[in-house]
């Protein structure tokens, strides 16, 4: 087997390992292969082995690398920062969007995607307060919450964050445990038409905190396609 299926597996039992330790049923934790940097024949290996769920970071990456691609079928989610500009570009290569930080962009995605469909976002949370970080601050979420559920043409599905940075896989579980309650306080508001069903969190070095503390998508790049 190639490095990328063996990891694969690897990660694929830690994630069942954890939702033990947890009580979760796995099935509700989804493996986000984040495929930024990675060349198309790269990714076709990854998606040969099965795997359909890929992100990419950069509008621009994933339009010139997805035609090249020689695996039909994949489901295709947007992690990294959107400008306003390129909205419309990222409505016709990806499935899903999970860095939504302001109402402005928000409500182009709604104009853009209006008359197709009501397009499923994730609102980023900067849990850590960072001032470089995107994302926005933990007491904007449930009035950006609100603001969202408005628009006809995007529906919230839930939230994501990247934490603080640090060599401790530990560290993170705190800023986890803060989206997921922050999840809750925007699900306890009831808005009608927020869904609030995930919960994106988790990388490489620490997924396995993420997915004990409720992660349902973990975002996976390096662990994947790096020897271990
Ligand atoms: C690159 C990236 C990841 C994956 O990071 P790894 O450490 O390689 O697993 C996850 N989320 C976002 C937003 C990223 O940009």
């Amino acid at each position: 087997m190639s490095h990328p299926a063996t990891n694969l597996h690897m990660i694929q039992s830690r994630i069942a390992a954890a939702c033990a330790r947890a009580g979760r049923d796995p099935s509700q934790v989804r493996l986000v292969v984040v495929s930024k940097t990675r060349t198309p024949e790269e990714i076709t290996a990854v998606a040969s082995g099965g795997q359909t769920l890929f992100a990419e970071n950069r509008v621009q990456e994933a339009r010139d690398k997805i035609p090249q691609l020689r695996a039909p079928g994949l489901e295709w989610h947007l992690i990294g920062p959107l400008q306003r500009n390129k909205v419309k570009a990222a409505l016709e290569i990806f499935d899903r969007i999970h860095s939504v930080d302001s109402l402005e962009l928000a409500e182009e995605i709604s104009k853009r995607a209006e008359r197709i469909r009501p397009f499923p976002v994730l609102m980023q949370i900067n849990v850590g307060r960072e001032p470089q970080k995107s994302g926005v601050l933990p007491e904007q979420a449930l009035p950006l919450a609100q603001a969202m559920a408005t628009l006809p043409g995007i529906v919230l599905q839930g939230v994501m964050t990247i934490p603080p940075q640090s060599l401790d896989p530990e560290a993170a579980r705190p800023w986890f445990q803060a989206l997921a309650r922050l999840r809750a306080t925007i699900a306890a508001a009831a808005i009608p038409g927020v869904q609030m069903r995930e919960l994106s969190m988790g990388m490489s070095h620490d997924y396995e905190i993420a997915v004990e503390e409720g992660a349902t998508l973990v975002r996976i790049g390096s662990a994947v396609f790096e020897r271990s």
